[in-house]
């Protein structure tokens, strides 16, 4: 099977990596002139006229990159069985849809208005109540396009910094921790889930997840189970979905925004579940039985963001499982990442501060059970 990528960056290798024993090719397309990921064949496309290559290679179409013209994904549909289909990709693009969907579903979120103004803007900030974030409607993510206004007397300021003509404003939730559910649909509409993590977040870009949590009522478990499911049966999706989701103080979870592919908050599955996401994503693609998704061990994933640490000392940490994207350092540019697993929390949690003191630019790591 000759499986197609669009996109070429670390998430795309990863899938390659989970893939080869099961004796999958990849080749991918990349839109961005810029592909990492360094493994496989790369079509690097960026003028949009290679995609009949692309297209004699593979024998089914995936991504790991969601940020594509719809209508590209549309074209390729018409010829290549595409998973999951060009639906979830258009809503995922477009928080205002994304709000929509959940809102349908009955999957609880902050408040929210969508503005097209500053007055607008200014508006919603008064009626929301600050502080609020207001993001860009698109192409936003690891926390770009984005301001959050403490007085609605920002609003000018933070309309001009964001620059787009529509921006959603959410009320600001002061929660407890972030967390994300990540889950896996066969072509037979099997679904399973996997452990929720907790992540960490600094600037916008993840540095930290732990999953299984230690302190999770199953409830709250089971209440993403269900809102993830309910993603995944209207969109008739197939592959790895993650929802990111806030947990309030009283335990409620709202969503926060969706990824229609394998998710940087589920790495830890690589070593730490018994299946990994990107093995299970390329099962379900191909119509294979899903693996089990439970967790091994409690697991950390550190991401490795700006500048490299130092390989040696980290791989000597016990059970750490170092896993290198094998790019330029940059400042925030996620370089790779280390799994660390660990029969208890507090003996896990001793491993990470062991860890993050290995890598330069690692902020303190803190998590809501400490
Ligand atoms: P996003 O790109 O929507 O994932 O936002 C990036 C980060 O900004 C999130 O991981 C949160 O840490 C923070 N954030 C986003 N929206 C909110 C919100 N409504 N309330 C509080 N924090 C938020």
């Amino acid at each position: 099977m000759n499986i197609g990528i669009l996109g070429a960056g670390q998430l795309g290798r990863m899938l390659a990596l989970a893939g080869y024993p099961l004796a999958n090719r990849f080749t991918f397309l990349d839109t961005t002139g810029r592909p990492s990921a360094g493994i496989g064949e790369v079509i690097s496309d960026p003028d949009n006229i290679r995609l009949e290559a692309f297209l004699a290679r593979v024998d089914l179409v995936t991504y790991e990159f969601e940020h594509l013209p719809v209508e590209l994904v549309r074209t390729i549909e018409a010829r290549k069985p595409v998973y999951p289909g060009s639906r979830a990709i258009r809503v995922c693009q477009n928080r205002a849809e994304e709000k929509a969907l959940f809102d349908r579903l009955g999957i609880p979120t902050p408040s929210y208005r969508l503005v097209s103004s500053a007055a607008e803007l200014e508006a919603a900030a008064s009626e929301l109540g600050c502080p609020v974030v207001a993001k860009s409607v698109t192409e936003g993510y690891d926390g770009k396009g984005q301001a959050v206004l403490r007085d609605p007397a920002e609003a000018v300021a933070a309309w001009q910094d964001i620059g787009h003509a529509q921006l959603i404003v959410e009320a600001f939730v002061d929660f407890v921790r972030e967390v994300s559910i990540i889950a896996v649909r066969g072509r037979d509409g099997e679904v399973a889930f996997y452990p929720m993590a907790e992540n960490q977040h600094v600037d916008g870009i993840l540095r930290y997840s732990i999953a299984p949590m230690p302190d999770l009522d199953d409830s709250v478990q089971q209440t993403a189970d269900d809102y993830i499911r309910a993603l995944l049966d209207e969109l008739d999706y197939v592959g790895v979905l993650t929802l990111e989701l806030f947990q309030t103080r009283d335990g409620v979870l709202l969503a926060n925004e969706m990824a229609p592919r394998v998710h940087n908050s589920g790495h830890w599955s690589i070593e730490g579940a018994v299946t990994s996401q990107f093995e299970n994503h390329l099962r379900a693609i191909q119509g294979l039985p899903l693996g089990d998704t439970a967790a091994r061990m409690p697991t950390c994933m550190v991401n490795v963001v700006g500048r490299e640490g130092d390989a040696a000392r980290i791989l000597a940490i016990e059970d750490a499982h170092l896993h290198r994207y094998d790019k330029g350092e940059r400042a925030g540019r996620k370089l790779g990442h280390v799994n660390l697993l660990a029969p208890t929390h507090d003996a896990l949690l001793e491993k990470v501060r062991t860890c993050a003191a290995l890598l330069p630019d690692a902020p303190a790591p803190h998590f809501s059970f400490e």
